[in-house]
């Protein structure tokens, strides 16, 4: 299988495993438990913090597990919102953000608090004086991605934190497609709450964080004694040890990114030499480096996903299914992309995995199969 949908998720690595495997079998116990094996678990809590801490250039008592990036999510948005004072009732969300993000979004509105979406502009990135315009003495968060899932468009995080804290309000980042894989330290990066999740950089699913800048009144959304209080529940203990492990191996992600975006642009180049019907959607702009967006004239996603699938490739539609029908990316539709263009959005996101001769077959195989197609589609249009 040729796996092109590491912005989805990815494969936990070996020494993920191999380090989540004794603690399922041995360090089963309660961390808040007295006894020794409880304290043994505490004491592998503790360690993993202090590792996330310091791949993350955060203060360990800043790290607050949850169960992945929605929930740090909604932690970092209702829970600051709930502590702000009552002059400052809104809330900006990027207009972009993850579907899951954007529920809340909606969900907080029909519970009469004022949400505004900051926009991006057609070519993906934000509309920074539209941000400007927006974010003002009422507001309490701003919340936006560091990078776009669908795009890999990356979003001006350092220019939005300057204006939200210019204004007095807090930046709430989610950072889930940029940790592992563009460097990234809380300490000096400007927002007041980062969320990230383990399986988008090789750690097991079902685990992430909220860092959270020391002292900021957050109001917990699940209550409970553990995580001091901020967030209820026993800790997933084999996820956290999973999650730093994961953190750990990194290292310096920026060689990785470099060949990402050389096999990318191999990608890219290739499609658009075999098929000139090729679009590709921020392309010009900062983006991630294994991320490519595109459309095959409008090829229908579903057969290109078929024939992708036929070819043994794992890649994304833009679409969001809802209710067994395709819905077309509401990040293209912010960007102003017209609907039937929307609908034919291919993702593909390379990875650690990722290799030149799986490009390279890729672009071998894939042209000729979509190339009649395309010709018919030109012939059949009136
Ligand atoms: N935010 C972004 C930008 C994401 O890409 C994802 C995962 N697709 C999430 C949030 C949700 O993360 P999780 O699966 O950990 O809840």
């Amino acid at each position: 299988m040729i796996y092109l949908d590491h912005n989805a998720t990815t494969p936990p690595a070996p020494e993920v495993i191999a380090a989540m495997l004794p603690v399922l079998s041995g360090l089963w116990a309660n961390a808040s438990s007295q006894h020794g094996p409880g304290q043994q678990a505490k004491r592998a809590l503790s360690t993993a913090r202090a590792t996330v801490a310091e791949v993350l250039g955060c203060k360990p008592v800043e790290v607050i597990f949850t169960s992945g990036a929605t929930e740090a999510n909604h932690l970092a948005v209702r829970g600051l919102l709930a502590a702000s004072v009552p002059a400052r009732r809104r809330v900006l969300f990027g207009s972009v953000e993850h579907a899951g993000h954007l529920r809340l979004a909606r969900a907080l509105r029909d519970a009469g608090v004022p949400v505004d979406l900051l926009p991006v502009q057609r070519d993906g990135t934000l509309d920074l004086a539209a941000a400007a315009s927006l974010i003002g003495p009422d507001v309490a968060l701003v919340s936006l991605m560091a990078a776009n899932n669908e795009t890999g468009a990356l979003m001006p995080v350092t220019e939005v934190a300057a204006l939200a804290h210019a204004a007095g309000a807090l930046l709430h980042v989610d950072a889930t497609q940029l940790i592992g894989k563009l460097p990234f330290e809380f300490a000096g990066y400007g927002a007041d709450a980062v969320s990230l999740s383990a399986h988008k950089f090789h750690g097991p699913k079902g685990v992430g964080a909220l860092l959270l800048r020391l002292g900021l009144p957050c109001v917990p959304q699940i209550l409970g004694s553990q995580e001091r209080g901020r967030r209820g529940g026993t800790e997933n203990l084999a996820g956290i040890v999973g999650l730093a492990a994961a953190l750990a191996l990194l290292g310096d992600v920026r060689p990785q990114a470099a060949r990402l975006a050389r096999l990318r642009d191999a990608l890219e180049s290739g499609l658009t030499r075999a098929l000139p019907e090729t679009h590709i959607w921020c392309r010009q702009v900062p983006r991630l480096a294994g991320t490519s967006y595109l459309r095959f004239g409008q090829l229908s996603v579903d057969v290109v996903l078929q024939r992708l699938d036929g070819l043994g490739v794992a890649a994304s539609s833009g679409a969001a299914c809802a209710s067994g029908g395709s819905q077309p990316s509401h990040v293209l539709m912010a960007m102003g992309v017209p609907v039937e263009e929307a609908l034919s959005a291919v993702r593909f996101s390379l990875g650690t995995s990722t290799t030149p001769a799986q490009i390279n077959t890729l672009l071998d195989a894939l042209p000729p199969l979509l190339e009649p197609l395309l010709h018919e589609q030109v012939l059949a249009a009136p």
